[in-house]
């Protein structure tokens, strides 16, 4: 699979051989990291950055919005710098000259390695007095070598590359390079945030949509931080869907009947299959194909056969397609559960995989057509378009799909993707305006689930951010953990309920395992929590969680005051699913509104027809 020419190439790629200027000092942006970690609330947050981005020279300016996210590229370009926290204690010994043992046992007490270093660099500096001062251009030298070292030595490598920087920074430059690597940056500083802090910087309020549709197009926020600042507003509508780019996904909003979405779509829609499988992004140009996952991981080595087959059969020169990816029985040809497509996430074995478990792709959306970004067409049109150039048969279906005028015909065809083991179904407008909106949820597509019907209201996919260690059966391990909801508006995220029902013992045994990576020695940054776990998490890990009321509750503290004065928002009995769901960022957790809007809507009758 080769890449297309137009495949877009970052400037970061080859800076290796670039004659930096070193223009700022990326002391300068560790102190705007630790002005940030001591700020909590968004506005203020913004503010900082705003301030700090006034200072970046232009040239600067891309390297300088990755790095502020802990990265070199936009998150899509799958690189990590590979350095584990024990490797960077080793680049601590190295600069410092502290038995690598005495740093170690420091690091089991404080539990963060660039803490370590801020400690023994502070300590160092007492003493040493001489160093050259670290410029971003610099770090961002270094980075990339560490990014790239592979084979025998990498280890070392990594261990040199850091300590030469460390040897030129102070305890708080410090500090942060160990985070960036570690991939633990913790500033709290969220996509939505530094999306604010580039417009308010470079353009007016009122034009913060469209700089944020850029990046819903792109994924990119270097390309549109950089894009403003030299070509503003002109450069910023120039931005178009590209290939190799993922486009931020479009979501479904939900209501509690099927009469309530035939009434709030008209009278008629389309309504599809809701599949429970992954949804994905396909880009191909030629012979090049990328399969995004809605988190933006590649998922093309996952999912050869989908890769392969949807290149064969499609008739024109480029596209991007969406559609769910879905495992089915090789005796009966029926759909599989989630479970059973999860597997392909892992890349091991692949090729047993795909006769073990084959797939189907259910396309429903097509984003971008030979050079014509389609995103502003309505649904028939780009749904049309699927039929017209892919050649539909075998791995490579369409959704299915019937336009209906009644909640009577809803409600059959909703018992038909029941009986087809789908979710549920979703209504698709089909008015002129029903465009794909990047990056939003929206009333353009309703999803209505079987779990609408029985005794839970709906599944929500919380954030765990702490633990309870367990009792009886489960001593010795964790017994509940702590949930939390993401608010989109505070870029903050409060808990919503302790779990600890629908946990099976295998699960209960690798809990560590999954949130090890995640302890935090306090209370995350950007989390508002009444109730005090054994031990805190930061957000990293989505559960599925089913619930059987949202309800009003003094003792969590999502949606504080908002139904209440004085209370949030709790799940009653809530039960783990069994699902984690690797495809979700905490940030694209059930958000507070949304669980907001599920209390109120609790309040009408959970009927298929009324
Ligand atoms: P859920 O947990 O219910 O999947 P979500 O937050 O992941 O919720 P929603 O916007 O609520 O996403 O539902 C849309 C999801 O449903 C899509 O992300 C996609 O993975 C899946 N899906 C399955 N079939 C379809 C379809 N025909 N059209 C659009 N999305 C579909």
């Amino acid at each position: 699979m080769s890449i297309p020419k137009n495949n877009y190439t970052y400037p970061t790629t080859n800076f290796i051989d670039r004659v930096c200027t070193p223009l700022m000092n990326f002391a300068d942006v560790a102190e705007m990291f630790r002005v940030l970690e001591s700020t909590e609330a968004r506005l203020e947050m913004t503010s900082v950055i705003v301030n700090f981005l006034k200072t970046v020279p232009r040239d600067e300016l891309r390297d300088v919005i990755y790095i502020i996210q802990g990265k070199l590229h936009p998150d899509f370009y799958q690189v990590e710098f590979g350095m584990a926290d024990k490797l960077v204690l080793k680049a601590i010994s190295l600069t410092t000259g502290v038995p690598y043992e005495v740093i170690e046992n420091t690091w089991t007490k404080i539990g963060d390695s660039g803490e370590v270093a801020e400690k023994l660099i502070k300590e160092k500096k007492q003493i040493t007095l001489f160093s050259e001062t670290l410029s971003v251009a610099r770090v961002v030298k270094n980075l990339k070598l560490i990014e790239i070292c592979e084979g025998k030595e990498s280890q070392m490598l990594k261990t040199k590359y850091l300590a030469s920087m460390l040897h030129d920074s102070g305890p708080i430059e410090a500090k942060y390079l160990c985070r960036i690597v570690t991939g633990k940056m913790r500033t709290g500083a969220s996509i939505m945030t530094i999306l604010d802090a580039i417009a308010i910087t470079f353009a007016t309020k009122e034009e913060r949509s469209e700089i944020e549709r850029a990046f819903n197009i792109t994924c990119d926020s270097g390309l549109v931080a950089e894009t403003l600042a030299k070509n503003g507003m002109r450069g910023i509508r120039a931005i178009s869907v590209r290939i190799g780019n993922p486009i931020k996904v479009m979501l479904a909003e939900r209501l509690s009947s099927l009469s309530e979405i035939i009434e709030k779509m008209g009278g008629t829609c389309a309504v599809e299959y809701k599949y429970d499988g992954i949804r994905a992004q396909i880009h191909i140009s030629g012979n090049y194909v990328k399969i995004f996952s809605r988190r933006l991981e590649d998922l093309t080595d996952n999912f050869p056969d989908i890769a392969k087959s949807l290149i064969s059969h499609f008739r024109g020169k480029e596209v991007i397609v969406e559609g769910e990816c879905v495992a089915i029985s090789a005796k009966t040809g029926h759909i599989q559960s989630f479970q059973d497509i999860a597997h392909r996430r892992r890349k091991y074995n692949i090729n047993e995989t795909i006769k073990d478990i084959p797939v189907r792709i259910f396309l429903f959306d097509m984003l971008y057509l030979d050079g014509i970004d389609l995103t502003s067409k309505p649904y028939f049109e780009r749904r049309k378009l699927i039929e017209e150039w892919f050649n539909i048969a075998g791995i490579v279906q369409m959704s299915c799909m019937k336009i209906i005028h009644s909640t009577e015909e809803a409600e059959r065809f909703f018992n038909d993707a029941i009986k087809e083991r789908c979710e549920g179904i979703i209504a698709k407008s089909t008015k002129n305006e029903s465009v794909y909106r990047a990056g939003s949820r929206g009333f353009l597509w309703i999803k209505y689930k079987k779990d609408y019907c029985g005794n839970f209201i709906d599944s929500f996919d919380l954030v765990v951010v702490g633990a309870f260690y367990g009792m009886g059966r489960r001593a010795g391990k964790y017994g509940a953990l702590l949930m939390a909801s993401y608010d989109s508006k505070s870029g903050r995220y409060g808990t919503v309920c302790k779990l600890g029902t629908g946990f099976d013992d295998n699960f209960l045994d690798n809990l560590p395992n999954l949130l090890n990576e995640y302890k935090s020695n306090e209370k995350p940054h950007l989390l508002d929590a009444k109730i005090i776990p054994d031990i805190w998490f930061q957000p990293g890990i989505v559960l599925e969680v089913v619930g059987a009321e949202v309800t009003i509750s003094p003792n969590h503290a999502a949606g504080m005051n908002v139904i209440k004065e004085g209370s949030g928002i709790g799940i009653r009995f809530p039960r783990f699913t069994g699902r984690v769901r690797y495809d979700k960022e905490p940030e694209q957790s059930t958000t507070v509104s949304e669980m907001i809007k599920m209390y109120n809507m609790q309040f009408t009758d959970f009927d298929l027809t009324t």
